[in-house]
């Protein structure tokens, strides 16, 4: 957590402090946020998001190319490989079964981290229904560029960082 804690503090300065210009909602026509908007935009063609931060650690850029593209060692995962596992219930909620969409987007942890986040950076509810959803979400607020560019960082150290939980919770 103090990790966590100490990202936000260096991030601070780059995002949160949105007084001279306002973090609207793209999704829709009347710039309010919904449902309806949001499921709208789910289903354009998402063209692969490969464009990541410079500044963010590669470990973190590289744990989100693995969610992408599926590859990480998920107890689903490791589960469907036949590798001896005793339980493939998530480690954090222990309510539903670990897959990286679970993870990311369905587990009540990643839940708490992307509403702290989306308070924080005032941006709209940050979810989706696939990893790319979650990494494409930059993209559909109103923000300059290099807030944008803030947010999609903070996107994927955030998702590193619940991956970083739940291998800690599995370590017990
Ligand atoms: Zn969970």
């Amino acid at each position: 957590m103090e990790e966590w804690e100490n990202l936000f503090n260096i991030l601070g300065s780059s995002c949160g402090n949105g007084k001279e210009d306002s973090w609207k909602w793209l999704g829709d026509k009347s710039d309010s946020f919904s449902v309806a908007s949001v499921r709208g935009w789910m289903h354009e063609d998402l063209e692969v998001v490969n464009n990541y931060v410079k500044w963010v650690p590669s470990k973190c850029s590289i744990f989100m190319w693995g969610a992408e593209m599926n590859k990480l060692p998920t107890l689903d995962a490791r589960r469907r490989r036949n590798i001896q596992i005793d339980s493939s219930t998530c480690s954090l909620c222990e309510t539903a079964d670990e897959t990286v969409e679970h993870l990311l987007i369905g587990c009540e942890v990643a839940n708490a981290i992307w509403s702290f986040v989306a308070s924080w950076c005032k941006v709209p509810p940050i979810f989706g229904f696939s990893v790319r959803d979650i990494m494409k979400f930059h993209t559909r607020v109103n923000l300059f560029p290099s807030k944008k560019y803030a947010l999609q960082g903070i996107i994927i150290v955030a998702s590193w960082s619940i991956e970083r939980k739940d291998i800690s919770a599995k370590r017990g």
